[in-house]
């Protein structure tokens, strides 16, 4: 019995394009078993959010073309068409459930700014509340590179800490995580059936593969099962064409590869906005001292162990903290600006008010606004 999957209260699904649509149609009988599956959960008591790709497969379909959208205008065009194809499936198959849907539409630079994140999270809670099943899923219209999650194992792993969720299980076209490459001759490779942790082994398994319509590959899922790991949250892999698979992951069940969180330090969600959302607005390059302070002792930043500032921020923006070798190691929340940084760099923390005519603090970043990345991505 896998009980962190089986205790989960809070689950977020994420169904892939490749196992939504055939050839950009939608595959009626998977909406319609996976939404059984959702609807059974929330019988249970379950609150379960659904982050589903399909958008564009099912927009360029509906288009008449033979391909996603050539370009990546063709590609919003395409997923503009298909969301309403998309939410009509979602809306229609809970309906007959006696459940309602809501659209999300989320983008990273719309949560970045941690005043939205939260309006976003209090949307999610409510809706859960209500009984109210969300669909999640990235508002391709305005997304540029930039701003943008980029591909849904991403996304999901980002609604995991916007709704707290214990689970993430992300639903797609094989077994779980393959132990060995695939090849298109042999037969299919056996899977891990529990990751405690993500190893660089587990990592070259997990090799390049891509879909022509969803854009996320295995590599895609296995950060998603990290970050997921950061806020708390086992993650399970499962072949999303099985019938009553969904169930039987949260039912604890072996299904799939499961990924624990358990070995992998916890951010409070705040942190974890901010090493996974949150978009750095500029840099400051460190000396070694602070860099050790930082990373080995869990100190804040003060503003004799920085050597330059680089980009334009104001108070309380992301900013990224390198070492000398160019390394990001941490990133914080600053007590200062850019331009404030620049005088004070270097000086002790008793300068700070001689200097600028005010302080905000003796911290440059406080070390409850900074997380170090090294745990991040260990
Ligand atoms: N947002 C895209 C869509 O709905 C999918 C992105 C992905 O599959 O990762 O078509």
């Amino acid at each position: 019995m896998r009980t962190p999957a089986s205790r989960a209260r809070r689950i977020v699904v994420k169904v892939g394009s490749s196992i939504l649509t055939a050839a950009g149609a939608a595959r009626a009988r998977v909406f319609t078993e996976l939404i059984r599956q959702v609807a059974e959960l929330t019988e249970q008591g379950r609150q379960v959010v659904v982050v589903s790709s399909g958008a564009i497969a099912m927009g360029a379909h509906r288009l008449g073309w033979t391909h996603p959208g050539r370009s990546i205008p063709e590609k919003q065009a395409a997923a503009a068409v298909g969301q309403i194809a998309l939410m009509e499936r979602y809306r229609a198959g809970f309906a007959r459930r006696g459940r309602q849907v809501a659209q999300v539409l989320l983008t990273r630079s719309g949560i970045e700014d941690r005043e939205r994140f939260l309006n976003a999270r209090r949307t999610l809670a409510t809706l859960l509340r209500l009984g109210v099943i969300p669909i999640v899923n990235e508002n391709d219209t305005v997304s540029t590179e930039e701003i943008r999650f980029g591909d849904n194992d991403n996304l999901s792993a980002n609604v995991v800490n916007l709704v707290a969720a214990e689970l993430l299980v992300l639903l797609t076209d094989v077994d779980g995580l393959y132990r060995s490459a695939p090849t298109p001759a042999g037969p299919t490779p056996a899977h891990w059936d529990v990751v405690e942790r993500i190893t660089p082994e587990i990592e070259r398994a997990a090799g390049g593969s891509d879909h022509a319509f969803g854009r996320g590959g295995m590599i895609t899922k296995l950060e998603a099962a990290r970050t997921a790991a950061r806020s708390g949250a086992a993650t399970v892999i499962a072949n999303g064409r099985r019938r009553g698979v969904l169930l039987r992951v949260a039912s604890g069940e072996p299904e799939g590869t499961l990924f624990l969180p358990g070995q992998e330090r916890r951010l409070g969600s705040r942190k974890h906005w901010l090493a996974f959302t949150a978009s750095p607005r500029g840099e400051l390059r460190l000396d070694a001292g602070a860099a050790q302070a930082l990373l080995e002792r869990g100190r804040s930043l003060l503003p004799a162990g920085i050597r330059a500032v680089v980009g334009r921020f104001g108070v309380g923006d992301p900013v990224r903290c390198t070492d000398p070798d160019g390394r990001e190691i941490a990133r914080g929340l600053v007590a200062y600006s850019a331009q404030d940084v620049t005088r004070i760099c270097g000086l002790s923390t008793r300068q700070i008010e001689s200097v600028l005519g005010y302080s905000n603090g003796g911290e440059v970043i406080h070390r409850d606004d900074l997380v170090v990345l090294d745990e991040r991505s260990s």
